[in-house]
């Protein structure tokens, strides 16, 4: 049998959309967390609401996997968007996650460093993780066609059809509610989102030789106005990234599986 996968959220709005999943078997507590089983479409997970931010999640994601033996870790909640061609509600698959806060900050700015890195001349300059081509394409075809639930109607915003979009997250340890950082991330990188977990989780990930996976709808546009639009719009997105938990685990799983040891 596969080994579990590990299932973390920030929030209790993102959490309570993984409450259906949870047997009833007991809660075990371990530094302030609680960890509970749970199993969707015959998959064993590992569920916890981590609380915010890059620490939290590390924690909790060497737990997953040291612990409880998780195979595989997801983060699943909201996040800010960054791109202008996309809107509240919108989701994002990370195809890679940069933590947008580790660096130098130097006479003219900002340098940002690789998490873990000595910057030393000749070091990588590529920042941050990135999922292998293979898992990208096989969540692209996995995804294709699926459609994100409609917020609902009596939320202050045009009714639409959400997108999937596949990109570049940016993390770090801070609540991004500014048009001027908004407009300096998007340009500096890219970047399709921000939000202040995923590329801890996937340091840890990477480091303890497990796959990852990030995704995250869009609650609010990390500008002037995140502030209100996170509380108006948290609950209901959320909903979203725990409909893509369900479309993607099978692919988690299978790389999970690939990176096994051989059994005797
Ligand atoms: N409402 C509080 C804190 C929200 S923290 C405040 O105003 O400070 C936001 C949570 O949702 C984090 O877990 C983060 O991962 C995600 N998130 C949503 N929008 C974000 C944004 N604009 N910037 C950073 N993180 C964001």
């Amino acid at each position: 049998m596969s080994r579990p996968v590990g299932l973390i959220s920030a929030l209790p709005a993102e959490f309570s959309y993984f409450e259906d999943f949870v047997d009833s078997s007991p809660v075990v507590r371990e530094a302030g967390w609680e960890f509970r089983n749970g199993v969707l479409e015959d998959i064993p997970l590992v569920i916890v609401e981590a609380g915010m931010g890059k620490v939290q999640t590390a924690v909790v994601a060497t737990l997953l996997i040291q612990q409880f033996g998780c195979g595989g870790l997801i983060f699943s909640g909201v996040a800010g968007g960054l791109s202008p061609d996309l809107a509240i509600g919108d989701a994002v698959v990370a195809t890679r996650v940069i933590q947008h806060d580790y660096g130098a900050l130097v006479a003219d700015g900002f340098v940002r460093y690789h998490p873990g890195v000595l910057p030393v001349p000749g070091i990588p300059t590529d920042h941050g993780y990135a999922l292998d081509a293979d898992v990208v394409d096989t969540l692209k075809s996995t995804l294709h066609g699926f459609r994100l639930p409609r917020l609902p109607g009596h939320l202050p915003i045009e009714d639409r059809q959400p997108t999937v979009n596949f990109g570049t997250i940016l993390t770090g340890d801070q609540f991004v509610n500014s048009e001027e950082a908004r407009n300096r991330l998007f340009g500096e990188t890219g970047a399709l989102a921000v939000e202040m977990e995923g590329g801890a989780m996937a340091q840890v990930a990477e480091r303890l030789g497990v796959p990852w996976l990030v995704l995250r709808t869009l609650s609010d546009l990390a500008g002037v106005d995140s502030h209100i639009d996170f509380n108006v719009f948290t609950s209901a997105v959320a909903s979203g990234a725990a409909a893509l938990v369900r479309e993607v685990l099978p692919v988690i799983v299978a790389k999970s599986d690939e990176g096994e040891p051989a059994k005797q």
